[in-house]
């Protein structure tokens, strides 16, 4: 190999993100490849330091498909945090009502679920993968998609490592890979980056919905024994986002008193203050939840965006050379908010599809294609399909929109209108205009430190960084719009609903910029998908970077925390942030 000669890693199948679908994936295709006696060569790469890091705890998961995935082993032996064993929906008023909800619909039941943190699930995945030698590279991230002279997918090209914010190569400077496989199989979670090319490349979105998300922001809490029993689940509707925005709130146990608080906010909102971090922070004020907190200490924070489109917005998932899976193909059931048994069995499912390709020795569409028809007769099909016009119901306001989910229980997905199909619509472009009568949300929210925090403060509880000296990962396409366009129309709404402070408006003589603090980024995509001109494209920084959801960051967190000052802390990461 000559000097700038890029090195080639040649691999069978390749799984871009180790999220659950692409280990779920890995597993069953390792497994089925040896039944069938093919010899396969797996790899999956990961952009987190580890697997699982990245991974946002806390969720209630659905263990239908760990349980075909693992028939032999009992749920017990699954790294949950405990069965369900208390369900309540709550309408949550402001003045401090909350209205139980009688019972709750078989369709939107957590019976039979159980509480898990997603990084010790992930990370659990992982060993099993490693256990059975497939390959994981952390941290590597994917820069590009490979194309054969034919246009299929043909791998990715890792990114570089080494090179400074202007673009100049380091010491440790390190020339991405290009990793060869017969199948490349994106995972990269919501809006993957690369996921997000090949989209519209081949157009996959041409017979869908267009997808549709929302940002679920939440916080762990240490809280005094008793507060709260692991399994316990609650969801709200009501305060703070009211009839007109979509989402809600959710409370869930997990073990040694920890108590996750979240909230998810459609992105899709009409104003273009709302800021899903101080909707938060504004669900806390409620004297229900506020007792809750009161004599706990806020451990961990992080966001995640959830494809909410459903049914219709899941892309075509195959093209020559490729498959879509897990967030990336929209793979979530919002009616349940629950993606990950869905998303693992996406993974399975193309696992079979691959293991086809390989016996007849075809990677193109053609073989590729029995992914789909796998998943229409599977259970996850039927799954999505009863809840095909959840999200899309919400169009008329929260009250329309759970009547229609209500309705749809009944009518086998159909809702108000006995229609079929409800008509999507692009989150983005449901902002409204900025004027005088644009509402302030946020004149009365205080963050007093102790229920109710600052982004800065927030953000540090995530534990993120990034290398500073790094080109930043988020580009502004047109940077002329944000002051030309964006100020006067919108009022720079990057700055409300970024949940990390990452975009800062600036004053330097008399004059603005926008500063991109880029290291707090906590990896959302929330910037990338609810730009009202579609003009911040994420892609992903130099490997490790971002956040460290892992339980045991928590207590490392803590006494970080005790040790330093969280607004202190965050300020210096803050002082050498780029600019742009
Ligand atoms: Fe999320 Fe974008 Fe903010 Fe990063 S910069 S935390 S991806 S909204």
């Amino acid at each position: 190999m000559t000097q700038n000669q890029r090195e080639e890693l040649p691999i069978d199948v390749l799984f871009v993100g180790g999220g659950a679908a692409s280990l779920a994936g890995a597993l069953h295709l390792n497994r089925q490849a040896k039944k069938n006696n093919i010899d396969i060569e797996i790899a999956i790469i990961e952009k987190a330091n580890e697997i699982g890091s990245h991974s946002l705890s806390g969720a209630v998961v659905d263990p239908i498909t760990l349980k075909e995935l693992f028939p032999e082993l009992r749920p017990e032996s699954f790294p949950f945090e405990a069965p369900v064993n208390a369900e309540k929906m709550y309408f949550l008023h402001k003045s401090g009502a909350k209205f139980g909800f009688p019972y709750i619909p078989k369709g939107m039941s957590h019976h039979g679920c159980y509480i898990a943190s997603l990084g010790k699930l992930t990370r659990w995945l992982g060993q099993k993968c490693e256990e059975e030698g497939i390959d994981i590279f952390c941290p590597f991230s994917g820069d590009e998609i490979l194309y054969d002279e034919n246009n299929s997918v043909a791998g990715i090209r890792t990114g570089d490592r080494g090179v400074d914010k202007n673009g100049a190569k380091k010491p440790n400077f390190e020339q991405g890979v290009d990793i060869k496989a017969k199948v490349t199989v994106f995972g990269e979670g919501t809006r993957g980056s690369l996921t997000k090319q090949l989209i519209s490349k081949f157009n996959l979105m041409k017979d869908s919905n267009p997808q549709v998300w929302a940002v679920g922001v939440k916080e762990l809490w240490k809280v005094p024994e008793g507060t709260i029993e692991p399994g316990y689940v609650a969801h709200t509707l009501g305060h703070p986002l009211g009839n007109k925005i979509f989402g809600g709130g959710f409370i869930y146990g997990m073990q040694n008193n920890i108590l996750d608080i979240g909230l998810v906010t459609g992105l899709d909102y009409s104003n273009p203050t709302i800021d899903p971090h101080h909707e938060l922070q504004l669900l806390k004020t409620h004297s229900w939840i506020k007792n809750f907190l009161k004599d706990g200490e806020l451990l961990s924070y992080g966001a995640k965006s959830l494809p909410e489109g459903g049914f219709y917005s899941i892309p075509k998932l195959y093209v020559n050379g490729a498959l879509l899976i897990g967030d990336s193909a929209g793979f979530l059931n919002g009616m349940r908010l629950k993606g990950i048994h869905l998303a693992m069995k996406s993974g399975m499912l193309a696992a079979e599809a691959i293991v086809d390709a390989f016996k007849n020795e075809d990677f193109s569409e053609k073989t590729l294609s029995n992914y789909f028809k796998y998943f229409k007769s599977s259970w996850a099909y039927k799954e999505l399909y009863k809840a095909r016009n959840f999200h899309q119901g919400f169009k008329n306001g929260a009250l329309f929109g759970m009547a229609n989910a209500g309705l749809a229980l009944y009518t086998g997905g159909r809702g108000f209108g006995f229609i079929d199909k409800l008509e999507g619509h692009h989150g983005h472009l449901e902002m409204q205009k900025i004027t005088d009568k644009t509402q302030n949300r946020y004149k009365d929210l205080k963050f007093d430190g102790k229920i109710t925090f600052d982004k800065a403060t927030d953000v540090y509880h995530s534990a993120t960084k990034h290398d500073e000296d790094q080109v930043p990962h988020l580009k502004i396409i047109d940077p002329d719009l944000c002051f030309d366009k964006c100020k006067e129309e919108y009022g720079n709404p990057c700055q409300h609903f970024c949940p990390a402070s990452v975009y800062e408006i600036v004053k330097e003589e008399n004059k603005e910029r926008l500063q991109i603090n880029f290291s707090n980024c906590v990896h959302c995509k929330t910037c990338d998908i609810m730009d009202p001109y579609q003009t911040i494209n994420w892609v992903t920084p130099e490997g490790a970077g971002g956040p460290n959801y892992y339980p045991e960051n928590i207590a490392a967190c803590e006494k970080e925390l005790k040790n330093i000052g969280a607004t202190q802390a965050i300020m210096v990461d803050c002082s050498h942030a780029n600019s742009n």
